[in-house]
Parts: structure tokens; sequence; C-alpha cells
């Protein structure tokens, strides 16, 4: 889940002891809809509003970063190369940072106040003698992006020299348009379940490994690595191994399956990029909310995917997130 205005201001009124503190700030009677009227909000609207500042980073980067680096794509040149990544290493630092700063930073007021009773697991894992945690998240992070930059001057290489086919115009195709960036969010969600359950133990664990088990495999040698920050925080959900970041990015390879607008592809790398900030901040609501995800963190063998597709609720390995009254808990992760 991406973190929004709604959650800053949530978090504010928390500590500043404002007792409507989870009122949405828009849809302010959300709570006394109906349960169908509510599950068509947060599955038709919701899960895309909830993701506007993903959206808002690919806008900026289609509307600034490619009139000045796609003409001069159809060769790699480090001048456009390199704005392609300063661009993506700024959003992380901005984007990560902040919110490390809004739940765990030193010189910030809110951790050491209200917000800090939403912790899931109280201990604050970043303030733990010894502890490399943050150093470690942030490392495999920024491999993550780099990774992801280079996937987008990849693409941008591809489109520019008309080796890959691609339009221009938005509205030239305006349902086509629309609809591949309305069904992005389900995508992603459909895409993190298997991509995620492909490296776990493919059987159950309860008698202990099998032979042969692939997703064993995988999850001792790749998947583990993010799985070491048990007790998670913002930097926590891109920190994974360069292969399972290769497997993970996998969610904005469809370019090379049909012509789509650069767009629709920005928009799934940041949406991959963003998202998981809030998914793992380790903190009820207001801020990210996500006990979905932190039982995985937590347990290992659960919630492998989101509540938006409920992979989980199918395959049995569901276990219930804390209720809270939001529509933030069908929100990827
Ligand atoms: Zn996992
Ligand atoms: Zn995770």
């Amino acid at each position: 889940m991406t973190f929004g205005i709604r959650n800053i201001v949530g978090i504010h009124r928390l500590h500043i002891g404002q007792k409507n503190y989870l009122t949405p700030l828009l849809f302010k009677t959300y709570e006394k809809w109906s349960y169908w009227k509510k599950e068509a909000f947060d599955y038709l609207i919701w899960c895309h509003l909830s993701h506007a500042l993903d959206f808002s980073i690919a806008l900026l980067c289609w509307l600034w970063i490619f009139p000045i680096t796609f003409p001069e794509a159809n060769q790699w040149h480090i001048k456009w190369v390199s704005r392609v990544f300063l661009y993506n290493i700024a959003c992380e630092f901005i984007f990560y940072s902040f919110w490390h700063w809004m739940t765990y930073g030193r010189t910030s007021p809110y951790p050491r106040g209200s917000l800090h009773e939403k912790k899931f697991n109280p201990i604050n894992q970043y303030e733990e003698k010894n502890q490399h945690q943050l150093l470690r998240e942030i490392t495999f992070t920024t491999l993550g992006w780099l990774q992801s930059a280079f996937v987008q001057c990849v693409f941008m290489w591809l489109w520019a020299s008309g080796r890959l086919p691609y339009y221009n115009d938005f509205w030239s195709r305006p349902f086509f348009s629309i609809y591949i960036l309305l069904i992005i969010a389900y995508w992603r969600e459909f895409h993190f379940y298997w991509v995620h359950r492909f490296m776990h133990p493919w059987w159950s664990v309860q008698n202990g490994l099998r032979q042969g088990d692939i997703g064993a495999f995988l999850y001792r040698h790749i998947h583990s690595l993010h799985h070491r920050s048990y007790n998670p925080g913002p930097w926590s959900g891109l920190s994974m191994h360069p292969i399972e970041h290769f497997i993970y990015y996998t969610c904005a390879y469809f370019p090379l399956l049909f012509s789509c607008h650069p767009l629709h592809f920005l928009y799934t790398k940041f949406h991959a990029d963003i998202a998981p900030i809030g998914g793992h901040d380790g903190y009820d609501y207001p801020a990210g909310g996500r006990s979905f995800h932190y039982l995985h963190h937590a347990f290992f063998e659960c919630n492998y995917g989101g509540p938006l597709v409920n992979f989980d609720r199918l395959f049995g390995t569901y276990k219930e997130s804390i209720k809270k009254p939001s529509g933030d808990d069908k929100q990827t992760n």
C-alpha cells in the first residue's frame, strides 16, 4: 500500500490527540455505508485512488523526464541514461526517507508519541544494539531501484529505436488506455501473489522440507533475504536479493507482449517501487495499516498475497488481519 496525504494527516491527528484520526479526508461517511457499497467502492475506486502517489510519480516522469531523454534514447548515451537514473534515485530517497522519518525518525515527534501504540511489534528494530538492519535495507532497496531504472532505460531504448511497438498519444485509444491503467492495480496483486508464492516452499513444511522443493530452494537462497526483516519498516519492502528484484519487476514487462503507452509501463514500475513503503512500515492505521503483510513477515507461511485479490483465502493460507475501519485493508503490497 502506498502512503498518502490521508496517512500523514491521520498520524498528525493521532499525535495531537484528536479522536477522529481515522476519519477519511474524503468519503467521510464510509463507515456508515452498507457492506456491498463498501466492497464496490474498495474494489472499483479506492484501490486506484490509494495509489495516487505512484501514479503522480509516473505522470511526472512522462511529462518531465521523457521530453528531455526520449528523443535521444534510440542510442545508448550516458546523458539521457543518467537523467533517468537520477530521477529514480531521487524518488527513492525522497519518499522512502520521508516515510522512515515519519514513522521511525529520531528527530520526528510521531514515533515517540501516540503512534508508538499502533506498532505491530513494539520493539523499535532500528534502535536495537548491533543492528545493521537499516543499512542492509537501504543497500538492497537501492539495488532494486537501480535495477528498475535500468529496466526503464531498456524499454525506452526499445521503443525509441523502433524495436518494440508503442503509441505516443494516450488519448488516441481512450478506452484501451484507461482500461489498461485501471487493470494495473489488480494485475500487480495477481502477479505479486504468484511470484511470491513461487519463492516459498511449494509443499507443507509441517513434516520438514521435501527433497526437490524448488520453492524451498528459492526461499533459502533468495527470498530469505527479504525475510530477515521479520519486524519490518518502510525500507524493508524492496530489501530483496537482486534475483528477487528481477522476478518482482517482471510485472512491468508486459509491453513486450502488446503495444501500450509508456505511462502504462511507468505506472506499473513506480507502483512496484513505491507501494511497498506503506505496506511494510510496521504500523497499524493511521500509518500503513498493513497487518495482512506484517503477519507474513512475522509468521512466514501465510498471507503470501494481498487482500484485494485474496488468493490466500482460496488456498487456505489466509491469516486473519486485524480488522480496522478503513478501505485501506484492500490495497496492494
Ligand atoms: Zn515471503
Ligand atoms: Zn514483505
